[in-house]
């Protein structure tokens, strides 16, 4: 019940805050602004753009601004989750397949509303949804919900059902007589112009293929799609103005891709300085999904902390040196929803585990995703970019995790929390 009346409250006030055109005089300890972190700076914010940013003495306080202390924060752009699946969650509390297979839609949606709005009070105000996983095309419906303001939740680019090579993808190991429903949309050689296309009609922003998938003869991760049924699908997402971004973990697999024209690949565990330098050379982003493979490890009994690091982390921590040392850009994404929605801090924390220095972090999850994923005036604070801002308490650059206490979010210049 107490839910249900905060939850109403909380309605009440977006309603309120959608009606007005406020401006706002933010006074942080410190602001970073997507690029650079600037002591004692101030922010102002006008409806639903920034409108100034910078030293206090340098700034005028326009008439009527509401003045908003911000003591001992740091304040920042809102975040921007680079993999998200609003629509799956924790895998040790129900397996992929279950959710997939045995979850109604109407279930399902009731579930990834209660994400999106973890994910927005997190301070990630936008996410790269990466694929509904069986609940066709509700990642359109939430985002337009979200949108027209009937609940609150980050800004979202989504990429629809996402299409798989017949054969690969899951669920698998029932009767072959059972036409089983997949997480993805299965498509092959020229048909693979009509399925992109339609999945472009029905509201993808994003197209995503599964360049490889784990359907080698022993179960191993092996590659689908030919280069030319790769390119098929980027040319004709491409001519609508619209990115093809690829899972692949084995090397062939991200190499078909890269070459294929994709923007991001996903996972890449396999990836080595080689293919890292190749994606460098293409202009193709790396979103190492650390956090998915560390959940998913424990969730196969890994003590984490207690257990040494078993074989998967142990190469992954290698794999992701060698995309370091290559220069690959570096989108910021976990895979969340393989792990809980609203603990997307935990791939920024993995990034730093993993021998990345904060700063770069830090853009990464602002400025550099936002450039990669084609956001317009988002991912810096800037002078008539979009208000989506964040203060963290304490200073993330000393200790990344303070990017976990959220004390402020403000989304589109309607504040969420305060
Ligand atoms: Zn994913």
């Amino acid at each position: 019940m107490k839910l249900l009346s905060t939850f109403t409250f909380f309605l009440a006030a977006c309603s309120f805050a959608f009606a007005q055109s406020n401006t706002y005089y933010l006074q942080p300890d410190r602001v970073f602004d997507g690029t650079e972190m600037h002591e004692g700076w101030v922010v102002v914010v006008s409806g639903n753009k920034i409108t100034d940013a910078g030293a206090p003495n340098k700034i005028t306080k326009p008439r009527g601004a509401i003045t908003i202390s911000l003591n001992g924060t740091t304040l920042m752009p809102g975040m921007i989750e680079g993999h998200s699946h609003l629509l799956l969650y924790p895998y040790n509390q129900t397996s992929w397949n279950d959710q997939v297979l045995k979850e109604s839609d109407a279930y399902r949606v009731a579930r990834a509303t209660v994400h999106a709005k973890n994910t927005l009070m997190a301070g990630f105000t936008t996410v790269r949804d990466l694929g509904s996983e069986g609940a066709g095309y509700a990642d359109v419906g939430i985002k337009k919900s979200i949108e027209d303001g009937v609940i609150p939740g980050p800004r979202m680019l989504v990429a629809g059902r996402a299409i798989v090579a017949t054969g690969s993808y899951g669920p698998k190991g029932f009767d072959t007589d059972f036409d089983v429903m997949l997480g993805a949309e299965p498509a092959d050689g020229n048909d693979l112009i009509r399925v992109t296309r339609d999945q472009i009609g029905k509201g993808a922003d994003i197209i995503k293929v599964y360049a490889d998938y784990r359907w080698g003869v022993n179960g191993e991760a092996a590659p689908t799609f030919s280069i030319e049924e790769l390119k098929l699908i980027v040319e004709t997402a491409k001519s609508s103005g619209r990115p093809t971004v690829a899972h692949a973990s084995t090397k062939e697999g991200m190499r078909r891709a890269t070459l294929a024209g994709v923007e991001t690949i996903e996972h890449g565990d396999q990836g080595d300085e080689e293919i890292f330098r190749l994606m460098k050379e293409k202009g193709v982003a790396y979103c190492a999904t650390l956090a998915a493979g560390d959940a998913i490890t424990q969730y196969n009994g890994w003590k984490k902390g207690i257990d040494p690091d078993p074989e998967r982390i142990t190469d992954k921590k290698v794999s992701f040196k060698s995309a370091m040392n290559a220069g690959v850009t570096l989108v910021a994404g976990g895979d969340v929803g393989v792990y809980t929605h609203g603990e997307n801090v935990i791939e920024l924390e993995l990034m730093r585990d993993y021998g990345m220095d904060i700063m770069s972090i830090l853009k990464s999850v602002t400025s550099v995703n936002a450039k990669t994923f084609h956001l317009k005036n988002l991912g810096e604070i800037k002078s008539g970019f979009l208000a989506d801002l964040v203060a963290v308490k304490g200073d993330p650059t000393k200790n990344i995790s303070d990017l976990r206490k959220v004390s402020f979010v403000m989304k589109d210049g309607v504040i969420y929390k305060q």
